[in-house]
């Protein structure tokens, strides 16, 4: 049977983004200044001031990749080498390489297969003698359960960081993600919800980390002091002149972008009410999903062949998806499992705890059900109604035939 193929907008090129006259004018701009280094031009500070101002914060600093935002924030609760970092196995690789730069070990916690998160109940579990920090992502825009997971913190005195990569304004108990830890990182990699291409953000209530996330951008050069000097290892992380232009004007975006996901996300879900086999996104009472993707959880004992039938069969309707979102838990990539870090040092690896790197399947059950389960389907605020109708109307059928 052969379908009618609708095309829908795609955040990998112009149909699915919000870039425009806004863009190109401060870029414009930016470029007839003659100043294309944030240290000294206009548009990579009025991004910070403004993105401070939207979540509420102290401090933000703009830099050059989500990556880097995250590198910027382990690096300013410095770490020993061999200090252990609490963090979930399914997200993205930019989280997670940071901390064995820094010379930390990644402890992976399982998730709540439900919402992919991690939770208070499995952070506890793998909290130790070494545990330095934890990382929370707010997986796909749907936010973790802050209030628990930042009293555990508070009782055990270990910072928070916050990867809001995938999660722009989205709330917990009416506050933003970002603000609950010791810092927040965002990513404006190609395919977020606001981009430059490639950069990052990072936030900041604590006078002392947003110090340290500022000098960490800066090669540790001690700008504006009067005796200033590198003062620590650190890298460049600036993001330039040409970006910050460009993000100048997209966060002016961004509430619109996220208030229409969150808009089609809602009658996504309602008109898949009722297809059997077919969960819509767990959004807990107190959370604001803002939606990167639209997360099917597929029941493979009602949905013969499961998620990966389920997007095979939606390939036939021309709809692009994801099945198992990466396919498998990050502590299954090389990098972990053969500890390939330094030369052949296998460093930090070295210092870990064996516990800390057992990766046995049996430790996380809930990781394993949610790649097994999960179906991802992009998500934009450049589809129609008309668009989620057609995605919901091409799922229920898509089972059926099943
Ligand atoms: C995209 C992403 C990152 C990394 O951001 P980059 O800008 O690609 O370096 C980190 N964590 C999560 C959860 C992401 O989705």
């Amino acid at each position: 049977m052969t379908e009618t193929i609708r095309k829908l907008p795609s955040d990998q090129d112009a149909s699915g983004r919000t870039l425009g006259r806004e863009e190109i004018d401060c870029v414009a701009r930016a470029i007839e200044s003659g100043v294309l280094t944030s240290t000294k031009g206009a548009f990579t500070k009025k991004l910070e001031q403004e993105f401070a101002k939207l979540l509420g914060v102290r401090h933000a600093f703009a830099c050059s990749s989500g990556t880097a935002a995250i590198h910027c924030a382990v690096a300013a609760i410095d770490p020993e080498p061999g200090d252990e970092i609490i963090t979930t196995p399914i997200t993205d690789m930019g989280a997670l390489a940071p901390i064995l730069y820094q010379g930390a070990i990644p402890v992976f916690a399982d998730v709540d297969p439900r919402t992919y998160n991690v939770t208070r109940e499995t952070i506890e579990a793998r909290l130790s003698a070494r545990t330095r920090a934890i990382i929370v992502t707010h997986l796909f825009g749907n936010p973790c359960e802050m209030d628990e997971i930042m009293a555990l913190a508070a009782e055990r005195q270990l910072p928070v960081i916050e990867d809001c990569a995938q999660s722009y304004l989205a709330t917990h108990h009416g506050r933003q993600v970002g603000t609950f830890g010791a810092a927040g990182c965002f990513s404006l990699q190609q395919g977020k919800h606001i981009t430059t291409g490639e950069g990052g953000l990072v936030v900041s209530n604590d006078a002392a980390v947003a110090r340290r996330l500022f000098l960490f951008i800066n090669k540790a050069w001690g700008y504006g002091d009067k005796q200033p000097d590198h003062y620590f290892l650190a890298l460049n992380y600036r993001m330039s002149e040409l970006q910050g232009a460009v993000a100048a004007a997209q966060l002016g975006k961004l509430a619109g972008v996220v208030a229409t996901r969150v808009r089609l996300a809602e009658r996504m879900t309602r008109r898949l009410q009722g297809v059997p086999g077919i969960e819509c996104p767990a959004v807990l009472p107190g959370n604001g999903h803002t939606y990167w993707k639209y997360c099917l959880r597929v029941d493979g004992a009602r949905v013969p062949g499961g998620s990966p039938a389920l997007g095979a069969a939606l390939k036939e309707f021309g709809i692009a998806s994801a099945p198992r979102y990466i396919q498998k838990p990050a502590f299954e990539c090389q990098v972990f499992r053969d500890q390939v870090t330094f030369g052949k040092s296998r460093f930090p690896f070295t210092l870990a705890r064996q516990e800390a790197v057992d990766y046995d399947r049996k430790r996380f059950p809930g990781s394993y059900e949610a790649l097994e389960r999960v179906l991802v389907l992009p998500w934009n605020e450049r589809y129609t109604e008309e668009d989620v109708d057609h995605l919901a109307d091409s799922i229920a059928r898509a089972v059926g035939r099943l």
